[in-house]
Parts: C-alpha cells; sequence; structure tokens
C-alpha cells in the first residue's frame, strides 16, 4: 500500500526525517492482530483460539486472530484488541472500587479492559456518543461479562450536571484522524486531509474541557488517539497544561519500542516527553498517543454526594425473584435490583441515581419478568462463576453446535434430572441458560445470536 492521501507522505517525511522510509514501510506489511485474555471468566484456557505470543506489556494480551463464532469468543473469555491499543488500559490501571468514566468507550476494547483491572468492584460508568455504536458496546460489556458497567448513550456536556467532580479515573480515547487505522482500515483514508487533524483537534480540545469537570481532585485523566499527528498529540496536551495549571503529567513506564513524545512537535514544554508514542516501526502494533494526567489536590471542598439510586421492585417482583433465586442460585447477589420495564437488572450499591440518564445497560441484566415467573437473561450466564448455580450442565462440542444454533437437545440419561433452570458452560465457562423439562433441554440462547458453527 502507498497511496497515502495527498499531503500525509510529505508531512510525516517533514516530521520524521531519517525515521520516514521505515515508518511508510509499515504500512506494506500485514496488520497486527491482537486479542486480550478475560480475568474475569471462570477458565482462562484458551479453547479453540490459536496464538504465537504474549504481548509485552500487561498479562491478557496475545497476538492472534479471534474467530467470531468460536467458544472462545461467544463466551467472552477473549476481546479483540490490537496490541499497541492495549496499552491505554495497562496506564490506566484502575483499581477496584474506584469511580471510572469511559468517556468514548465504543466498540469496548478500553472499557472491557478497564473491567478487567476492576474485578466486578466499584463502578465504570462506560459512554459512547452513538446510538448504534453504544448498543454494539452493550452487547461487549455483556459477552465479557462485566457486572459493574453502567452504558450511558450522551454527548459528553450532557453527563456533567451527573457527574461533576465525581470520577477518581476518566478515559478518554478520543475520537481522531485514525492515521493508526489505516493499515487495517485503508477506508478510513478517504477522510483525511491535511486539515483533518487540526478538526479533530478542536473537538478533542471541547470533549476534554467537559471530561476534566468530572473528575476528582487528585483524579487521573489517561487520554489517548490512534494518530500520529502532533496536533491531536502533544499539541492537544501542551494545550492542556497551559490552560489547567492545576494538571501535571505522571511519568509512564514504557516498555522496549515505545517512544517519549516529541516537546518539538508542540510547544517546546520538556513535560511532554512524559507521553508516550506508539509507532508501527518500533514495535508490533498499529500505533498510538498515550498520556497520562493528574489533576492536583485541590482543598476539599464539602460536596454533597449524588443520590444513589434506589430499588423499584413490586412486592409481586420481588417475590418472583426470590423463588427464581431460590431455585437457580448458590448465594444471594450482592447490589440493588431495579427494572426498566420487564427487564430487572442488579446495579452496585452505591451507584448514583440514574434520573435524567440514557441508560443501555445498568450493570447485571438479570432477566426479565413473565406473567407470575421469572426468565433469566443470556448476561447472568456470561457474569456469573458458574459455582454461583446450583443446576449446571457442561456440553460437548456438539451439543454446544445445537446450542448455538438454537436446538432443543436431550441430557444424558444419567445426570440427575432436576426440573428447571440450568447454566449450560462450555470449556468451564457459562454459554447461556437452558430449562431442562422432560429429560430435554429448552434452548434460551437469544434469537437474534444464533448461529450455525463451522
Ligand atoms: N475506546 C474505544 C475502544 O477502545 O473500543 C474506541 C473509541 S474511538 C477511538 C472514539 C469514539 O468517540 C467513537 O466511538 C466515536 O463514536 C466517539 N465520538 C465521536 N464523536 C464524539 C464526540 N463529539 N464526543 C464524544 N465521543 C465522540
Amino acid at each position: 500500500m502507498d497511496d497515502f492521501p495527498q499531503g500525509f507522505k510529505e508531512r510525516y517525511a517533514e516530521l520524521l526525517g531519517d525515521e520516514a522510509e521505515a515508518f511508510f514501510a509499515t504500512f506494506k506489511q500485514p496488520v497486527q492482530k491482537g486479542f486480550r485474555i478475560n480475568p474475569l471468566k471462570a477458565n482462562q484456557t484458551l479453547y479453540d483460539t490459536q496464538t504465537t505470543q504474549a504481548v509485552a506489556w500487561g498479562n491478557w494480551g496475545r497476538f492472534g486472530r479471534l474467530k467470531g463464532h468460536s467458544v472462545d469468543h461467544t463466551t467472552g473469555l477473549i476481546y479483540s484488541q490490537e496490541p499497541s491499543a492495549q496499552l491505554v488500559g495497562e496506564i490506566a490501571h484502575p483499581q477496584p472500587d474506584e469511580k471510572v468514566l469511559d468517556l468514548a468507550a465504543a466498540p469496548g476494547g478500553k472499557t472491557t479492559h478497564l473491567a478487567s483491572f476492576m474485578n466486578q468492584k466499584g463502578l465504570l460508568v462506560s459512554n459512547e456518543i452513538f446510538k448504534k455504536r453504544a448498543q454494539i458496546l452493550s452487547e461487549n460489556v455483556e459477552r465479557f461479562g462485566a457486572k459493574n458497567v453502567l452504558v450511558t448513550n450522551h454527548a459528553p456536556a450532557e453527563l456533567v450536571p451527573k457527574f461533576a467532580g465525581y470520577f477518581d479515573r476518566i478515559v478518554l480515547d478520543a475520537p481522531c484522524s485514525g492515521e493508526g487505522m489505516f493499515r487495517k482500515d485503508p477506508d478510513a483514508m478517504q477522510y483525511w486531509d491535511v486539515d483533518y487533524p487540526s478538526r479533530c483537534a478542536k473537538l478533542q480540545r471541547e470533549i476534554l474541557v467537559e471530561a476534566l469537570k468530572m473528575l476528582k481532585s487528585g483524579g487521573e485523566l489517561i487520554y489517548s488517539t490512534c494518530t500520529f499527528a502532533p496536533e491531536e498529540d502533544e499539541q492537544i496536551i501542551a494545550w492542556l497544561l497551559d490552560s489547567y495549571p492545576e494538571l501535571e503529567l505522571m511519568p509512564i513506564d514504557k516498555p522496549k519500542g515505545v517512544d517519549d513524545g516529541r516537546p518539538e512537535w508542540a510547544d517546546g514544554n520538556p513535560e511532554l516527553v512524559k507521553t508516550a508514542r506508539l509507532f508501527p516501526h518500533h514495535l508490533d502494533g498499529e500505533g498510538h498517543f498515550i498520556a497520562h494526567l493528574r489533576l492536583k489536590e485541590a482543598d476539599a471542598v464539602a460536596k454533597k454526594a449524588p443520590e444513589v439510586v434506589k430499588t423499584n421492585l413490586t412486592d409481586s417482583q420481588k417475590e418472583i425473584w426470590q423463588t427464581f433465586a431460590d431455585e437457580t442460585l448458590q448465594r444471594p447477589l450482592m447490589g440493588t435490583l431495579i427494572t426498566f420495564g420487564d427487564q430487572l437488572y442488579l446495579v452496585p450499591t452505591d451507584t448514583p441515581s440514574l434520573k435524567g440518564l440514557r441508560v443501555l445497560r445498568a450493570g447485571l441484566n438479570l432477566g426479565t419478568f413473565k406473567k407470575n415467573r421469572f426468565e433469566p437473561n443470556l448476561a447472568l450466564a456470561l457474569a456469573e462463576q458458574p459455582e454461583m448455580f446450583k443446576h449446571v450442565y457442561p456440553l460437548d462440542d456438539q451439543q454446544w453446535a445445537q446450542y448455538v444454533h438454537g436446538e432443543t437437545f436431550f441430557v444424558d440419561s444419567d445426570i440427575q434430572q432436576v426440573k428447571g433452570w440450568y447454566l449450560l458452560t462450555i470449556n468451564g465457562n457459562g454459554t447461556g441458560f437452558g430449562k431442562l423439562v422432560d429429560g430435554q433441554m429448552k434452548n434460551f440462547y437469544p434469537k437474534g445470536l444464533r448461529f450455525m458453527p463451522k
């Protein structure tokens, strides 16, 4: 590939000097494919995915290609993410119990990585401005089995009234000119012209102004792009440091092959070397820019704690849920039960009230109230560990193929045939629910997800 948009080659020839040819040459080389293993799953051994080697940073990254209709993908054991993007989550590295915002989150690469660190504790607000993309994000969060995630669909400014000064950590993986995507998706080049990075930078500054309103004193901001353009990288951080003296840049511990940011590509502020640049000619990855900032501790201003979400179940819903839980689960689930229409969710206890928010997923979707009974949601099967369920039925490969295709199947006659809801597993991880009636496992795999495995 050599048909760069007009002006692109000249620009990087000038910026990169002697390195430019090596940089351009990478665009002719194959895309670096990778994925992360999901530590929230009971069994983390790959079942039907090939991998060659580990990504040099973090514990979960591997090189290799994810197959969409595989066991590993449908059980949420792996999430596709190219290796350089995996450094963003590693640097963000939230602690369990923190309140974290992923402000531009779809399709969910950074969100699922953040959730991996949080280990089902604290609260992760995962926001996406575009509804369709927010829906994909929500599906990806479901498959990953994260229980502490609120998926919202808002423009950044709309979140501020609810979350002013609220978050310990904010990740902004900003919309950008996407130069690091050119190899993976050559179509992305059609949007590029020499002024595109400046237009993106304007949007990035606007989003950052809103993001900072939601950061706590002492909180951290992780800013990243998948572009090489200095306007959207060092120059954005130079502008932040200039406009917000209360922000400081944190050093990034740079693995081999990761470069320092280039002060000379912005205003010369020597602090900018603390930012990280990932170039495809220096490491096996598509390219990224990352900055880690911190809002210096200010004198504490007494703040009103936000109103927390309260349960809204009717007595009869409580009873129906309890009957289901007693029959199906080994232990009570911790959190606050709330309904949206006939859907029942479990949200972390301190979640702020959801009034005024467009929420696509409020924590864990437990299931649906039907007339006098409760039907569990796939999300519950993907999020809770198999040992939480009273009845577990491990599928063999053939039964799994029948299950994901939507078929009913007969279970082995030697298993104890207790009627009711079964968590179906494969490779030790939940894959969905079935209901055992007269020796037959009725299929509850959602119709929209069914497929014929190859
Ligand atoms: N963090 C995601 C991941 O790792 O999977 C990728 C995010 S992508 C680089 C940037 C996101 O910003 C896109 O999902 C895009 O829809 C969203 N976006 C576009 N315009 C925006 C705006 N004006 N404000 C906030 N987000 C915007």
